[in-house]
């Protein structure tokens, strides 16, 4: 199969350009096509810790690579030094890929970098990617809208700017839609708790998906009101993806994907925890 170069970078002010790129959400092979092609082409590479270092490695050995991960409440570099870096990189005429986890423009803070490279005069392109959570559901077996159970799909965020928990729970508590909660695994009995206390029955399922996509992803399941304590329990960590609605119930029959080399870990989940190989599911 031959496919079409990426076209040039539009001409604008600035020397370089600076390409936004997802890199998916933990599996290199679901980088896109164009996302790859412009790794291999790129003279710089600015990284956070969720991209795999298989897809980073697409760099030629020649370009610089800059790590500016994150971690919840381990900024490595603040954002502004990180918008600072790329402006100068691309002032330096370089092609610079900033390879961001998913998608560039879901809680990954794209949208903020765009503006502020945007205002420094540098052209920038957008290459989507696919987000933890259409990732995630698709490797766990939890199609987030199905027509029994959800016709509709929220993504929203545990962990805000002020770190209040500040969310349109009755919106979010609504029945018949499936709920999506980025970066909320520190906050998750909070949000298990309101989920209920908004309208949503205790026994809706739910579920946490730790490393989703990759050689370590564990599912814990069960539901609003014990989810929590499972995921306690079963010692997930982030990453982690938190998903609530009738689809989690799902999963025992349709999760399809058990990765092969991963080390189980000494904290090997239990009790209620359906986790690591669907096959260990129990079978009632
Ligand atoms: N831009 C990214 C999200 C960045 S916020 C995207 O579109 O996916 C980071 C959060 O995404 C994590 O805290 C976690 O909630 C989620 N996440 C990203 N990768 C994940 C993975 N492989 N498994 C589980 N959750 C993941």
């Amino acid at each position: 199969m031959s496919l079409p170069d990426v076209p040039a970078p539009r001409p604008g002010p600035s020397a370089g350009h600076v390409y936004l790129v997802g890199a998916g959400p933990g599996d290199p092979e679901l980088l896109t096509l164009r996302g790859a092609r412009l790794i291999a082409g790129a003279d710089a590479v600015v990284f956070d810790n969720l991209v795999s270092p298989v897809i980073v490695d697409l760099a030629p050995p020649s370009a610089e690579r800059h790590y500016v991960g994150k971690k919840a409440s381990d900024h490595t570099l603040p954002q502004d030094e990180i918008n600072r870096l790329l402006v100068r990189l691309a002032a330096e005429g370089k092609r610079v890929v900033r390879l961001k986890g998913g998608d560039p423009f879901i809680f990954g803070r794209g949208g903020e970098e765009m503006e502020a490279l945007v205002a420094a005069g540098v052209t920038v392109e957008v290459v989507p990617g696919v987000t933890a959570a259409a990732g995630i559901a698709a490797f766990a077996g939890i199609p987030l809208t199905h027509r029994d159970h959800a016709r509709s799909v929220i993504f929203t965020t545990g962990f805000l700017k002020d770190g209040a928990l500040d969310l349109d729970w009755p919106m979010l508590a609504r029945p018949g839609q499936t709920l999506v909660v980025y970066m909320g695994i520190s906050r998750l009995a909070e949000i298990c708790r309101q989920l209920i206390e908004h309208g949503l029955p205790a026994t809706t399922p739910a579920g946490v998906v730790e490393r989703g996509t990759t050689q370590a992803q564990r599912v814990a399941t069960g539901t609003l009101a014990t989810l929590a304590d499972v995921v306690r329990d079963a010692d997930i960590r982030p990453p982690a993806l938190t998903i609530v609605g009738d689809v989690v119930g799902l999963y025992p029959r349709l999760a399809w994907f058990s990765p092969e080399t991963v080390e189980q870990p000494q904290h090997a989940p239990h009790v209620g925890c359906t986790a690591v190989h669907p096959q260990a599911e129990p079978k009632s």
